[in-house]
């Protein structure tokens, strides 16, 4: 099988990459964007078998060029990854992303890819190809491009090789330099159904139903995210979380408490998870107040717990800790420690930050710090 048989719900921008193929007009420079993991990177591989495929009609998927691609091995496929560090390429990330359909590139929050990397890449555009047919150089998530790197990524896009073929992947083409995106021909690459997504999740992650829709109803359609949160045990943080956010305390101290004992279990990835599954919660309970039934809501299988909620807390309260939510995600991005992060929110929650001197996590956190 060929990998563009292997990309699902994306019949627009494959028909589209199709025609430009099958008309022999690929052009030099193209940018599929769209939410991650939605099968942006595979369609480029998709490309690259196509351009490299000595079979007719091409790609046929099998051939030594065709599983070369594949398995990212093929000499003229040249595939650009942000790293931890600039400079740096996760080689054995890739290994498993290619032996794996599902596999989510751990990308670090915050990776770029650095000029030298792009440098490289020019380098090897300058040299004889290796094999007959073209040169295809893949660069992910070119939002990370550091400005120099860009610079050189324009250049490398305005003075085309013969027979080398680019193609970009971002999220917003907004965060791309406007001389990048004018020379690159676009195509959008759009959100999954959630229905299918859950589908996945059942399948390969052995999720149940319920949990499944949870898990699809989170991932905003992304394919590598529903994976992601399948394999973190979405179902039992959710109800971690709820257990932390939604049982009422007695006073401050047992609130601490609370914070402190989970706290400690999360490290920031986990809390973020946590923060985001409470915060599609309060959603939900803003849908069923407003009288919305259980299509559309991400904890549909809750749906008597979410009355019993909706009921319970006046607006104003779930406004609260809708706020309490955010500012614990922003101190988890300022790297406060989560139990910190979790008892200013916590405290928030409960209306018992009145009682506390620090407010602020961040405040909490230098004061602990000091
Ligand atoms: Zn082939």
């Amino acid at each position: 099988m060929s990998l563009i048989e292997s990309i699902r719900h994306q019949e627009q921008a494959l028909a589209a990459l199709r025609r430009s193929w099958e008309a022999g007009r690929t052009p030099h420079a193209y940018l599929f964007w769209g939410p991650p993991g939605v099968g942006k990177t595979r369609a480029a591989l998709a490309l690259a078998q196509r351009l490299l495929c000595q079979s007719d009609p091409a790609p046929c998927g099998e051939c030594p060029p065709c599983r070369r691609v594949a398995r990212l091995t093929h000499p003229d496929l040249h595939l650009v990854l942000a790293g931890a560090r600039a400079e740096e390429d996760p080689r054995r990330d890739l290994d498993a992303y290619a032996q794996e359909p599902y596999h989510c590139l751990d990308i670090p929050r915050g990776a770029s890819i650095g000029i030298e990397r792009v440098r490289g890449l020019k380098m090897e555009a300058s040299k004889a190809r290796v094999e007959r047919g073209g040169r295809v150089i893949v660069i992910r998530d070119a939002e990370r491009l550091t400005p120099e790197a860009a610079q050189a990524a324009l250049k490398l896009i305005e003075e085309p090789q013969a027979g080398t073929f680019l193609v970009l992947t971002c999220e917003y083409p907004s965060h791309l330099l406007p001389t990048i995106l004018s020379r690159c021909q676009r195509l959008r690459f759009r959100a999954l159904p959630a229905d299918f997504l859950a589908e996945v999740v059942r399948g390969e992650c052995g999720l149940p139903e319920a949990e499944a829709r949870v898990v699809a109803g989170l991932a905003q359609g992304s394919l590598s995210r529903a994976i992601e949160l399948a394999r973190a045990g979405a179902g039992a943080l959710r109800d971690e979380a709820l257990e932390l956010f939604e049982r009422p305390v007695g006073d401050a101290s047992e609130a601490v408490g609370r914070a402190q004992r989970l706290g400690r279990q999360w490290d920031p990835a986990r809390a973020r998870l946590a923060v985001d599954l409470a915060m599609t919660w309060y959603g939900d309970l803003l849908a069923v107040r407003h009288g919305l039934g259980p299509e559309g809501l991400v904890h549909a299988d809750r749906l008597a717990q979410l009355r019993v909620r909706a009921q319970a807390l006046a607006l104003p309260q779930i406004r609260r800790r809708v706020a309490a939510l955010e500012e614990m995600l922003e101190a988890i991005e300022q790297n406060v420690n989560p139990a910190l992060a979790l008892e200013a929110a916590l405290l928030r929650i409960q209306g018992l930050d009145e009682q506390q001197k620090q407010v602020d996590p961040r405040a909490a956190a230098r004061s602990r710090r000091e």
